[in-house]
């Protein structure tokens, strides 16, 4: 099928971009970024804006800042950017390269933004899930200029996010890891490239012998992405070793409120959450 007719614009700049929608959000006017979620649904009909704002052409928004400890990532940087690790130093960037590989197909990674995948909010989206565990800021602009949102009041519900019709992602924001920090990040789904049925993202530091600065987020098995700070407990102050993963991993399994979907009842995705914390964990490097 194809989609139902509507306006096209091409702003130049991120100020116009953010009029225009300013002008259209009343009469369904939506962003464009790299299309790999909203034109399927145009396709199938489910979405039918009325106008399209593409903000492809607004060249400063394909770029990654870096600052003294933050990396700020534009609204058209596509995932494959994440694919190369020079793009992002340090730890964030090995981080970001380890779920990318798990993101969707090379086409898909290749036109896909990550401030996309943010403003799409998909549960299952591998991004919310980064997101979520590196309490990203969420750079929101409109015409009335910027609003700064944290991720944990960013992502509402299913496909639901705190971001008002006139506003666009200009940028998301997320800190540089200090230089130790290990991260693992394993996912489960029924074929490579699928959405996930479920994700567990773990960072972490080890001082002494004990773990610190530790970060634990799931994706996929609740309405929203989030960290787990009663298993972010168990691990703080630990030995980072086979007993203490396995005790995380039960903790995690314990204190999630898994969706239901009657494919995934509420004990397999519960049960599959402790077996993807375990090698989260036992995979950081
Ligand atoms: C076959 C297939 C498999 C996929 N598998 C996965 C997967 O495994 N994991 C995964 O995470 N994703 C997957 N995706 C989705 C893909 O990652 C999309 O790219 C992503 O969800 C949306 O990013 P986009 O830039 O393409 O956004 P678009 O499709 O352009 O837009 C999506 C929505 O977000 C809004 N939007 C986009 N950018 C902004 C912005 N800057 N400000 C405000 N609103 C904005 C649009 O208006 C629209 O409502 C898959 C897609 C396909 C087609």
């Amino acid at each position: 099928m194809k989609p139902a007719s509507f306006k096209y614009y091409a702003p130049r700049s991120v100020d116009e971009a953010a009029a225009l929608l300013g002008d259209l959000a009343a009469d369904d006017g939506r962003i464009l970024a790299g299309g790999q979620s909203l034109l399927p649904s145009m396709a199938f009909r489910m979405a039918k804006p009325a106008h399209l704002i593409d903000i492809n052409r607004i060249a400063t928004l394909a770029n990654i800042d870096l600052e003294k400890d933050i990396v700020r990532i534009g609204a058209c940087v596509r995932h494959a950017a994440f694919e190369s690790p020079e793009r992002v130093p340090g730890p964030t960037g090995v981080l970001l390269g380890k779920v990318v590989r798990n993101l969707a197909h090379p086409p898909i990674r290749a036109r896909g933004t990550f401030c996309g995948s943010l403003a799409n909010a998909d549960p299952s989206s591998e991004w919310l899930c980064a997101a979520a565990a590196l309490d990203a800021t969420i750079i929101a602009r409109s015409r009335d200029g910027e609003r700064r949102i944290s991720s944990v009041d960013f992502f509402q519900g299913v496909m639901t996010t705190d971001l008002r019709d006139t506003e666009m992602i200009a940028a998301v924001e997320l800190p540089l890891l200090p230089a130790d920090t290990r991260s693992g990040f394993v996912e489960f789904s029924r074929r490579r490239g699928d959405f996930a049925i479920g994700m567990v993202l773990a960072a972490f530091r080890i001082e002494g012998d004990r773990a610190v600065d530790v970060r634990i987020a799931v994706g996929g098995v609740e309405a929203t992405p989030r960290r787990i700070s009663e298993a972010e407990a168990v691990l703080t102050g630990s030995a980072a070793d086979e007993e203490t993963f396995i005790a995380v991993a039960e903790t995690l399994a314990d204190v999630v409120d898994p969706t239901q979907d009657d494919q995934h009842p509420v004990e397999y995705r519960r049960s599959l959450i402790r077996t993807l914390a375990y090698r989260a964990l036992k995979s950081a490097t």
